[in-house]
């Protein structure tokens, strides 16, 4: 067995918080034409391109983490929204994680964010843009009520429903990530306009940012699209099931195993060294 694989199974099966995965050590972009490798939660990118930091329609935060690498489509998606968002004048979009320079899993916090094509964008808008020292400590809104049962009325702004739906309208993405009591805020105001809504899905935490995710790119070979959400608005049943308690999920086991190329990525790298 290489020398990384068995760096890979001692990372993953330390379970350690702490220890960082192999694609964390990865710090530039892999050279390639870009493509987006495996799935959401199990995937990594060739040729990926960081978002550029200087946009009068964006911030982004945590830039010493360095996760904002993405698939040129990511790129573009974020700075279409953001620009619709500016001539609306809803406020400054604030970008969260996207990618790691080769995607691939974190040590903590997220699941998927792996082939470049998912982005946190922070429910928030401010009218003025942050500084620096901002940026690098970013306070997140909570909009959600304790009892987890809807939104606080007092942090929530039209704005905020106005920019998740232009997000949902946007034809490269496939779901929106929300808490359930913000999709239910949603369902409350749309109003007739309904279609974006079945794209809006609720799901655990999300109660500061809404989590993007896009369609497979055209030239992404590899690249694994999850179903469509069900047809629908998701206001009725589904999302009422959302607010009886929900047993705690069974722990996960190890991660599934790497798709081919995005070992053959790390194999590369790591014999590189
Ligand atoms: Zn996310």
């Amino acid at each position: 067995m290489k020398n990384w694989m068995l760096t890979l199974a001692a990372l993953m099966a330390s379970g350690s918080a702490m220890a960082l995965t192999p694609w964390q050590k990865i710090e530039h972009p892999v050279a390639g034409a870009p493509q987006a490798v495996g799935s959401f939660a199990n995937g990594c990118i060739i040729g990926a391109q960081p978002l550029p930091l200087n946009s009068t329609d964006y911030q982004v935060m945590r830039i010493d983490q360095r996760r904002y690498f993405g698939h040129p489509d990511l790129l573009a998606f974020i700075q279409r929204l953001s620009h619709k968002a500016h001539q609306k004048a809803l406020g400054m979009v604030l970008i969260g994680d996207m990618a790691m320079p080769a995607g691939g899993r974190f040590n903590s916090g997220h699941t998927s964010h792996q082939s470049g094509l998912d982005v946190d964008i922070w429910l928030q808008l401010p009218p003025q843009r942050w500084s620096a020292q901002q940026l690098l400590q970013p306070q997140p809104l909570d909009l959600v009520s304790s009892n987890g049962k809807q939104v606080v009325a007092g942090q929530w702004q039209p704005q905020i429903g106005s920019l998740i739906k232009l997000a949902a309208q946007d034809a490269t993405v496939t779901r929106i990530f929300v808490n359930p009591a913000i999709k239910q805020r949603l369902c409350l105001d749309a109003g007739a306009d309904r279609n974006w809504l079945h794209k809006v899905r609720p799901w655990f935490g999300h109660r500061a940012h809404m989590h993007v995710r896009l369609r497979c790119p055209a030239n992404s070979l590899e690249c694994e699209d999850q179903d469509m959400p069900p047809p629908g608005d998701g206001c009725g049943s589904e999302l009422a099931s959302w607010f009886v308690p929900h047993q705690p999920s069974a722990k996960q086991g190890l991660p599934p195993p790497l798709p081919p190329s995005c070992q053959a990525l790390l194999s590369n790298h790591f014999a590189a060294e």
